[in-house]
């Protein structure tokens, strides 16, 4: 494995900001082997990604985080990626299931605008980071892009990742809505079908809804903690771009 040096970093990303989705995905790959892996949350920019991942026959892990929270849909898409692509997939789960968290807490704690955030900690991102950790992977590759605004609007192909000291790639952070879109249809690649009943954005099912036409894309997400003056949690951080790291 090559080691990227922190100055490279900037050198890096020109050199993959000009690269297609394939060639950023077979840069991590040749870089890290099977260090990098793929972090999917079953949406639709994860969908073409685990798709990448058929084509160009990787055996790299697919990390997928089972909260214990989420929708049946979410699940049978996991379950029907393996059948139909035979993908190095890996299911993570967090340490307590979610009646031993709610007897421990003594509330659930996705019901509060104090407990959300820990929730997401114990649920998503440490089940992630111990993996990471424990099995030296270096680099995750996650489908967020600059189109979906936000935080995300600046994102950059590569970021370090201080949690894993390792990095986070982007193979398609310049990818619009119709690029998605088109590439699924192209390759008939499954799709979460919640995406169709105006879910664009899909959480766990306790703190995810659809949205109305016109509200951002986001709004569906942990809409019950939204209140007068406080617009709510938007990210779960599970990933470092949406974090302090942009
Ligand atoms: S999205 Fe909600 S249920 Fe899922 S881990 Fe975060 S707070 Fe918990």
């Amino acid at each position: 494995m090559k080691h990227i040096v922190e100055p490279d970093l900037m050198a890096v990303n020109k050199l993959l900001q000009d690269l297609t989705a394939a060639d950023r995905i077979r840069w991590a790959v040749e870089t890290f082997g099977k260090d990098a892996v793929l972090l999917s949350s079953m949406q639709s920019s994860a969908s073409v990604l685990m798709h990448y991942f058929y084509s160009m026959e990787l055996e790299n892990e697919i990390l997928f985080v089972d909260t214990g929270y989420h929708f049946r849909e979410t699940l049978l898409l996991r379950d029907e990626f393996m059948r139909r692509y035979k993908l190095n997939m890996v299911t993570l789960y967090p340490e307590l299931t979610p009646e031993q968290q709610e007897k421990n807490f003594e509330r659930k704690l996705y019901l509060f605008a104090d407990g959300q955030k820990e929730c997401c900690r114990l649920r998503k991102t440490v089940p992630f980071l111990n993996h990471m950790k424990q099995y030296g992977r270096k680099l995750a590759m996650v489908g967020l892009r600059r189109s979906e605004g936000g935080r995300r609007a600046k994102l950059n192909p590569l970021l370090q990742d201080p949690r894993t000291h390792g990095y986070t790639l982007h193979p398609i952070f310049d990818w619009t809505d119709k690029q998605i879109q088109t590439y699924l249809q192209e390759y008939d690649v499954p799709v979460h079908p919640l995406h169709k009943q105006n879910y664009p954005s899909i959480g766990c099912e306790c703190c995810t809804t659809s949205v109305e036409p016109g509200e951002d894309p986001r709004a569906g997400r942990w809409r019950h903690l939204v209140s007068a003056g406080d617009e709510g949690p938007k990210y779960c951080n599970i990933n470092c771009s949406d974090g302090s790291g942009i």
